[in-house]
């Protein structure tokens, strides 16, 4: 049996229009709109692109998009200077800075310096903190759109086995986090990992944020598992996952394409998570 295609595209663009209900309603209440600066230092063309594309999905949503474009010499100290000033701003709900930084930027100190309140992209150790302890904060975008995608699949999560296949900061720790607020039993793989193939093939869910492409393949997924691949690799064939889609998707019951899987969920969590510090900032009586 194929496994039903999870449809990321059109629920970023549901999560979108929800979010740009949800600007409307504030700047009805409150007489503004959320602020978001994304701040990019040097000429990455990635960087550039993905910078681009969030600016426009932020204008898109009704809010403002403030772009902060630094030269790749800039220092860490001018760095840390514009980040307070972002901080102080009260215009400013949410900051981002583009990673990666140039190398002889101290990038931990940029990242430690933006305000937690105001880090929308859930790096900064107080909200990963906040995430493991249950506290609220803000949660990364992409672990945060991947819950969002598993919750429509599964009306209970509770209970199943879950493998998250990586541990970075931004993807596989604070996936496993989530899962295992979700009261998934929650094994987190890396590439230290041994028998990787067993692990994989016992869960219910396996989450690949791994970089290899097509890493995993269909006869590691057990029967009817639900895949969601977080991997963005670009081949001479095009952009694909760590996951081999053809042969999982015969085997799984749902699996996220790629692209249009969870891409389009990390952007709309942005703006989600944008809104949010919005209406966490506005003065108390105003927003219900
Ligand atoms: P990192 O390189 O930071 O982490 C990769 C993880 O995979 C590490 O924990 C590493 O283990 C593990 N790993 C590497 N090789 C193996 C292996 N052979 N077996 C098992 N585990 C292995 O990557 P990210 O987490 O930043 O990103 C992962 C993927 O997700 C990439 O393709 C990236 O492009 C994509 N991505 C997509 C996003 C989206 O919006 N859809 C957003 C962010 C990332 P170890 O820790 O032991 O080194």
């Amino acid at each position: 049996m194929a496994a039903t295609i999870i449809d990321g595209k059109a629920r970023a663009l549901r999560l979108r229009a929800e979010v740009a209900r949800g600007v409307e309603a504030l700047r009805a209440e409150t007489g503004r709109a959320p602020g978001l600066a994304v701040v990019l230092v040097g000429e990455d063309p990635a960087s550039a692109v993905y910078v681009r594309s969030k600016g426009k999905a932020t204008r898109e949503a009704g809010m403002n998009s403030v772009e902060r474009r630094l030269p790749a010499e800039t220092d860490t100290a001018t760095l840390l200077a514009l980040v307070a000033a972002l901080n102080a701003d009260p215009a400013i709900d949410g900051i981002l800075v583009q990673l990666p930084l140039p190398a002889h930027v101290d990038a931990a100190a940029v990242l430690l310096a933006i305000d937690p309140d105001k880090d929308v992209d859930g790096f900064h150790p107080v909200n990963a903190g906040r995430l493991a302890t249950g506290m609220p904060g803000f949660v990364p975008c992409t672990p945060l759109g991947c819950v969002m995608l598993l919750r429509d699949v599964h009306a209970h999560l509770a209970g199943l086995d879950a493998v998250v296949v990586g541990r970075s900061n931004i993807v596989g720790k604070p996936m496993a986090q989530l899962l295992l607020a979700e009261s998934c039993t929650v094994t987190v793989a890396h590439s230290r990992t041994r028998d990787l193939f067993a692990r994989v093939r016992e869960a219910d869910i396996v989450v690949a944020a791994v970089g290899i492409p097509g890493m995993i393949r269909g006869d590691w997924i057990k029967p009817g598992a639900t895949v969601i691949d977080v991997g963005i690799n670009r081949t001479d064939s095009g952009l694909v996952g760590d996951v081999d889609f053809a042969s999982a998707a015969a085997v799984a019951g749902a699996i996220t394409p790629v692209p249009g899987g969870v891409g389009p969920m990390t952007i709309a969590c942005l703006l989600s998570n944008t809104l949010d510090s919005a209406r966490r900032r506005a003065p108390v009586g105003l927003i219900a």
